[in-house]
């Protein structure tokens, strides 16, 4: 296991064939020097610290593991949850937020700058930003400006500039192009903090690293609680952070079966949805090598989900080789399944999911549903707050 962590990615931020850093010659000297600090800080006693200081005392860590006593009786087998929902700001997104931010004030800069879809990375990041003084510059498609409302009122009592994106889809991969060029502008005082494990290395390694205390706290409860590993472990999978976050501490334990679940959407059409594992071919995307969902021509195709923080073509490098070597199973759950899904552990456990979460939801009632004798041990990513006006607005109350 410490061998696994050595070993991906290598020194050039390859996971296989996958990752790298596929970007012009100014922003290799900025990923070098990130990518040095990172190493060096990474294992000073003072960051560790501090970073642990912070996410007991602010983030509330450790976040519960909760059993659906409900809804276990239900659909049958032992569901758990990781209440990543309860880290503050409502998802695991600090996680890596508060890292990121404690390593550009190391490395002295001024301002934060990132791309968001659903709104939650620009909140934490804007969160970060207030917490160590720093400027924050958040792009976000003008389609997911509508959608996710509450959350661009958010960063902006935050005190973050929230930059409106107008062209394509309008969504989160026009963000990305969006922030990136900003950030091409003033990479000198300015640090792109990436909100999922993709990007040039060593973003996929670094936001992993920040997201394993998840994994690392899920699985010592877990054992704690029931003397056992899980025989399941799920999460849904947009650029796959907070899936590399819980998967990260059971790559090891062949017992135990790892699920990444990607969205479905409204059809199986190219455009209707975002389950790049499924029909995805490797390619480049944003600086980096995976499976990738292209047009005719080998551009990134045009993506949708109903959750805004899924809909991306591309997926984390680390994520590309875990799939090539058989170490996760990825499957799709699309709109209709994640939506009832939401309502479903709202109803019988008075949990309201985000709608990202709700896909891995929906994918764990089908499993306990198939393996009524089985664990599931489900990474609840965040809540959902954001998504309430979206959902009762454009789907109603179920009877
Ligand atoms: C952003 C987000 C996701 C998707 O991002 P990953 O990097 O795939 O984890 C999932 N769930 C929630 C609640 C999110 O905010």
């Amino acid at each position: 296991m410490s061998n696994y962590f050595k070993e991906y990615p290598n020194s050039e931020g390859f996971f296989e064939t996958y990752g790298g850093a596929f970007i012009p010659p100014t922003l290799e000297v900025e990923m070098k020097k990130i990518t040095d600090a990172y190493h060096t800080i990474s294992k000073s006693h003072n960051f560790i610290q501090e970073l642990r200081s912070i996410r007991k005392h602010y983030q509330g860590r450790p976040t519960p593991v909760y059993y659906c006593a409900r809804l276990s009786e239900k659909y049958g087998g032992r569901i758990y949850l990781k209440r990543e929902d309860l880290n503050h700001t409502g998802a695991h997104k600090l996680n890596h937020c508060m890292g990121e931010a404690l390593l550009a004030k190391h490395l002295g800069k001024k301002r934060l700058i990132a791309e968001t879809g659903a709104g939650q990375h620009g909140v934490a990041l804007a969160t970060a930003a207030a917490y160590f003084g720093l400027e924050c510059e958040i792009h976000m498609g003008e389609v997911d400006i509508k959608k996710e409302h509450p959350n661009v009122v958010r960063m902006k009592i935050l005190g973050a500039e929230v930059v409106p994106v107008s062209h394509g889809l309008k969504t989160l991969k026009e963000a990305v192009d969006s922030a990136f060029e900003s950030y091409l502008k003033d990479p000198e005082n300015t640090i792109y903090c990436i909100g999922s494990v993709v990007g040039p290395h060593p973003f996929p390694m670094m936001v992993r690293d920040f997201q394993r205390v998840v994994g690392i706290e899920a699985r010592e409860q877990f054992l704690e609680m029931t003397g056992e590993l899980p025989d399941n472990v799920v999460a849904c999978v947009g650029g796959g952070s907070n899936a590399m976050g819980i998967f990260s501490a059971f790559l090891n334990d062949e017992e135990c079966q790892l699920y990444g679940v990607e969205p479905a959407g409204r059809s199986l059409n190219l455009g209707d949805h975002a389950a790049t594992m499924k029909f995805g071919t490797p390619g480049i995307i944003h600086g980096f090598k995976c499976y990738m969902l292209k047009d005719e021509k080998g551009e990134p195709a045009p993506v949708y989900s109903v959750a805004s923080g899924l809909d991306y073509p591309g997926v984390g490098p680390e994520h590309s080789m875990l799939k090539d070597k058989k170490s996760v199973n990825y499957d799709s759950i699309n709109d209709k399944e994640a939506i009832d899904a939401f309502y479903e552990l709202s109803r019988l456990e008075g949990i309201i999911p985000a709608l990202e979460s709700a896909h891995a939801v929906a994918y764990a009632l089908k499993l306990a549903k198939e393996q009524p004798q089985k664990s599931i041990l489900l990474n609840l990513s965040g809540r959902g707050d954001k998504d309430i006006d979206f959902i009762v607005d454009t789907y109603g109350l179920p009877e």
